[in-house]
């Protein structure tokens, strides 16, 4: 069966990226394929498996609003990750959706012809509650939740829930989360402690007993076009990837 997970919070720079990149590339590593589907104008997940964003055809834009082939516009990668890649033209579909046929329902078809290949298909949302995160909620089985070990961390999560119950109640009553994954932790802050303690307090036991620490080896991965478990395979990044990789297979049991 494939589980497909849409990994969001509308809140920039929380570790959505640095997530389904890494998570996708440890999954593959654990023989599971894995389809990364960017859903995000600025590319980042396809630039961060190396692909370069400036050069490509076609995109999950040509796909969602020009109703192109997505089999001609998967990408296959040196990591054993497939990636439906994006560049910021994806921007201008944000505002070219709003007024298209069945305009929430778009990605989900166009995954249908592919879906059954995969083990696992990962969606990086964009940092926002537009029609692009629709797209990607209303396509999935589940939600999987970054959440920034900072003081304002739930900040917005309410947000995020209110979406996921319309999402529910409109277009995918079957979707469900996936898990939350703290990340940027830091063990030595007292502050650190009190957002998790927070954080379970509101998501109990769906919250991941792995939490990534902030790294300066995972911040410089993307720079080199790599997942973590390449660029560095000792690193603590790359350890901990592989660790939640195993929690997520193990709750899909
Ligand atoms: P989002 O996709 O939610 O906007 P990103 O994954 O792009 O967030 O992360 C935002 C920035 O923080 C990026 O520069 C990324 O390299 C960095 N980053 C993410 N996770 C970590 C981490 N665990 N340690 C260090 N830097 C991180
Ligand atoms: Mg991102």
């Amino acid at each position: 069966m494939t589980r497909i997970i849409a990994v969001a919070n509308q809140k920039g720079g929380v570790g959505k990226t640095t997530t389904a990149v890494n998570l996708a590339a440890c999954l593959a590593e654990k023989r599971k394929k894995v389809l990364l589907v960017d859903c995000d104008p600025q590319g980042n997940a396809s630039s961060g498996f190396g692909i370069d964003k400036s050069a490509l055809e076609q995109t999950i834009y040509h796909v969602l609003i020009n109703g192109a082939d997505i089999q001609e516009v998967i990408r296959p990668t040196e990591y054993r990750v497939d990636v439906l890649p994006a560049n910021i033209e994806l921007a201008g579909a944000e505002v070219e959706l709003v007024t298209a046929i069945s305009r929430e329902t778009r990605l989900k078809r166009a995954l249908e012809p592919v879906q059954d290949r995969y083990d696992y298909i990962l969606i990086d949302c964009p940092p926002s509650l537009g029609l692009l995160t629709l797209n990607s909620l209303a396509a999935a089985d589940s939600v999987l939740m970054p959440i920034q070990c900072e003081f304002y961390a739930l900040e917005g999560v309410s947000q995020l829930m209110n979406t996921i119950d319309l999402v529910r109640s409109n277009l995918n009553p079957q979707l469900e989360i996936e898990g939350v994954v703290m990340t940027m932790y830091d063990s030595r802050t007292r502050l650190a402690e009190q957002v998790v303690a927070e954080v379970r307090e509101a998501f109990g036991d769906v919250v991941y007993r792995t939490m990534i620490p902030r790294t300066v080896r995972l911040s410089e991965a993307p720079s080199y076009g790599q997942p973590i478990l390449y660029y560095d395979k000792r690193s603590k990044g790359a350890e901990v990837y592989q660790k939640l990789a195993k929690e997520v297979i193990s709750r899909g049991k």
